[in-house]
């Protein structure tokens, strides 16, 4: 299987809405299997189809520790949120090496398509919350980074763009925490 590329900030492609799925078919689920190969590749803990250039409301994400509970969301709809907030370290396969604390709802009720066209609801909490939320809002055009503030934001924009301009933006994957990139 082919690994998709994974575009990364400030890249505009990053802010586009991606589109509902129409229909769930072969084609959408053998994209599925492919955004699984990428982000298990990638070392990261979700994927959205708006991280590879795909626009379609697509998420696929795995937080166990033996990569092994494949989750996929197609065109998910957050029911509600809990008041609660939770804070976590967020990094991101389209933000490489770069962590920033992000405050977000503790518990989240999601739905989603099943591969059979049925639409199925189910909540969740902790790091599967988190990192539902960051897809959903990759979705939407949005990244973390968008969550701090404009300087941080910015400070990283201008790090990146010259890492990548060195050719060294892939070496950022060995970063301590990078397996936690969502
Ligand atoms: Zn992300």
């Amino acid at each position: 299987m082919k690994k998709l590329e994974v575009l990364h900030f400030p890249d505009k492609r990053l802010r586009k809405i991606a589109k509902p799925v129409e229909k769930v078919n072969q084609e959408i689920k053998d994209i599925i299997e492919q955004m699984f190969f990428t982000m298990y590749e990638e070392k990261g803990i979700g994927l959205a189809a708006t991280q590879v250039n795909i626009q379609k409301r697509l998420i696929v994400i795995d937080v166990s520790e033996n990569r092994d509970k494949k989750l996929f969301l197609i065109n998910p709809e957050i029911i509600s949120l809990s008041d609660d907030l939770d804070t976590m370290e967020e990094g991101c396969l389209s933000v490489p090496g770069f962590y920033e604390s992000v405050s977000r709802p503790k518990t989240v009720k999601v739905s989603s398509l099943d591969f059979n066209n049925k639409r199925i609801e189910f909540e969740a909490n902790g790091l599967l919350a988190t990192c539902i939320q960051h897809e959903i809002d990759h979705l939407n055009g949005k990244l973390f980074v968008d969550h701090i503030s404009a300087l941080k934001r910015n400070r990283i924009e201008k790090k990146i763009t010259k890492l990548k301009k060195e050719g060294n933006l892939s070496s950022r994957k060995n970063t301590p925490n990078y397996k936690s990139a969502i």
